[in-house]
């Protein structure tokens, strides 16, 4: 067994399309030694075939999958949900199938471990979502699950526990690609434009939340809604009088509640993650579990602030911290024009991303014009391995995600064997105790696999570096 965890995020269909022997002695030809196999899921981004948009990869199926539809692609055990209102669904996409049940064993007979890799990411129609919904600051229904409702949080558990007893999986890493209601309502993040108007959450188990602590509830709402309108008025061209920081600043020191609504809406999150862990952990105390630390964590300085390492050590045993620094060039472009359009919008973009460059610490990376077609370097991936691994505590490993052919646009920057290759030797040089090649093998090309593959083989062994797993305390 190689020293280092070497991963692979692969999905159910790439054992359905190509034979699940052929894929996992591809793998092993590839020095990976670990499956982050997905297992729950109703999005695109670890589910599926390649989307529409980009071309098919060169092995598998070559049809895309439009009616993707997404779920549990195990086998769910209903009575690991009886506290929930959120049906656990079977993926519909193979309904006879269950990937943990084909791939564990002729994993095990190769040596090689499976985890367990799952994410909020749902489709509004689940039964019984409705009732877990988030409440937006003007009182309505938001399509996205509250992490302080007892429904959200039974179902995780419930998922936990069915993958932890119904399974012999080696550990469990669990995602959310969501942040808080501030940096939400400011469109900081490299998805979709600011939408003030829907953040949340205002339920009654926030509100209750929040009044224990004392925190004035209407003050918090006022404060959103101030945001909401500020950032109306600069989308109709309007620059206030005092500028947009300024006046943002304003907002923020008039109903500091909106701050404390955000650390609300965090403390809920992370109650979720030590509740999983603790729950991992009360049934398979020796198998380790992290976290997916999403991509916005690389652009706005806003969420990195909230992802703080040492804390995440009280309940990791692992982070895999996004670091896809080819589709990181579009992205990170993509969060420029965002935040230009609300707090940064006295400045130019060029000066925002200048911005993010420095306050994100990061040295060498391309000008706006060039950011979209070119990605960022693997010095990014380096620095952010480093920052990584000096921020936690030495008993939580770090695995940085490593991109290989994650969809850009048509005329963006596309993955190379070469930007593959020193992306990995970059995370190596950070310290890092392992790799983890996203996002879905049904994405790669073969020749940028295999330039990983190469890359992980001459990368010097690790000598003070990170074990390739820590037990968890
Ligand atoms: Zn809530």
């Amino acid at each position: 067994m190689p020293a280092r965890m070497i991963g692979m995020q692969v999905g159910a269909v790439s054992f359905l399309d190509e034979g699940t022997d052929h894929v996992l002695d591809l793998f092993q030809e590839t020095a990976i030694n670990t499956l982050f196999l997905a297992v729950f899921t109703y999005g695109r981004g670890i589910g599926g075939r390649m989307p529409r948009g980009s071309p098919l990869p060169d092995h598998g199926k070559q049809e895309y999958d439009d009616t993707y539809h997404g779920g549990n692609f195990a086998t769910p055990h209903p009575q690991f949900y009886r506290n929930t209102s959120i049906a656990p669904q079977k993926a519909p996409d193979h309904p006879d199938y269950d990937v943990i049940a084909d791939v564990l064993p002729r994993a095990r007979r190769r040596n090689m471990k499976v985890i367990g890799w799952f994410e909020d990411v749902f489709r509004p129609d689940v039964p019984g979502l409705d009732q877990a919904f988030e409440v937006d600051i003007h009182g309505k229904p938001a399509h996205r699950v509250c992490y302080r409702n007892p429904n959200t949080r039974n179902f995780w558990l419930g998922l936990t526990e069915d993958f932890q007893r119904s399974y012999d999986l080696d550990g469990l890493m669990f995602g959310s690609e969501r942040q808080g209601p501030l940096n939400s309502a400011i469109g900081a993040s490299h998805g979709g434009a600011a939408s003030p108007s829907t953040v949340g959450c205002f339920c009654r188990f926030c509100m209750e939340a929040a009044r224990a602590e004392g925190i004035n509830v209407d003050r918090a709402r006022q404060g959103f809604i101030a945001i909401e309108q500020w950032i109306n008025t600069l989308k109709q061209g309007q620059a206030p009088r005092d500028g947009a920081f300024v006046t943002f600043w304003r907002l923020l020191v008039g109903n500091p509640e909106v701050l404390q609504w955000e650390r609300l809406w965090n403390d809920g999150l992370r109650a979720t993650y030590r509740e999983m862990y603790q729950k991992s952990h009360e049934i398979a105390r020796e198998k380790p579990m992290g976290w997916h630390v999403w991509h916005t964590n690389s652009f706005a300085p806003f969420y990195r602030a909230e992802q703080d390492y040492q804390r995440f050590g009280e309940y990791s045993d692992f982070l895999k911290v996004v670091m896809y620094h080819n589709c990181g060039g579009p992205r990170l472009a993509r969060y420029v024009e965002n935040v230009h359009a609300t707090l940064f919008a006295d400045l130019t973009p060029a000066q925002t991303l200048d911005f993010v460059y420095r306050v994100q610490q990061y040295r060498n990376q391309p000008a706006l014009d060039q950011l979209p077609v070119k990605g960022l370097t693997a010095e990014y991936v380096r620095d952010e391995t480093q920052r990584a691994v000096a921020g936690s505590p030495a008993r939580v490993a770090i695995w940085p995600g490593i991109d290989i052919d994650i969809p850009t646009g048509e005329h963006e920057t596309k993955s190379t064997p070469e930007d593959v290759a020193q992306a990995v030797t970059a995370a190596f040089e950070g310290g890092a105790g392992g790799v983890i090649l996203s996002r879905k093998y049904s994405e790669m090309r073969l020749a940028n696999l295999r330039a990983a593959g190469k890359a992980v083989h001459a990368a010097p062994q690790p000598a003070g570096a990170q074990p390739a797993a820590r037990q968890p305390a």
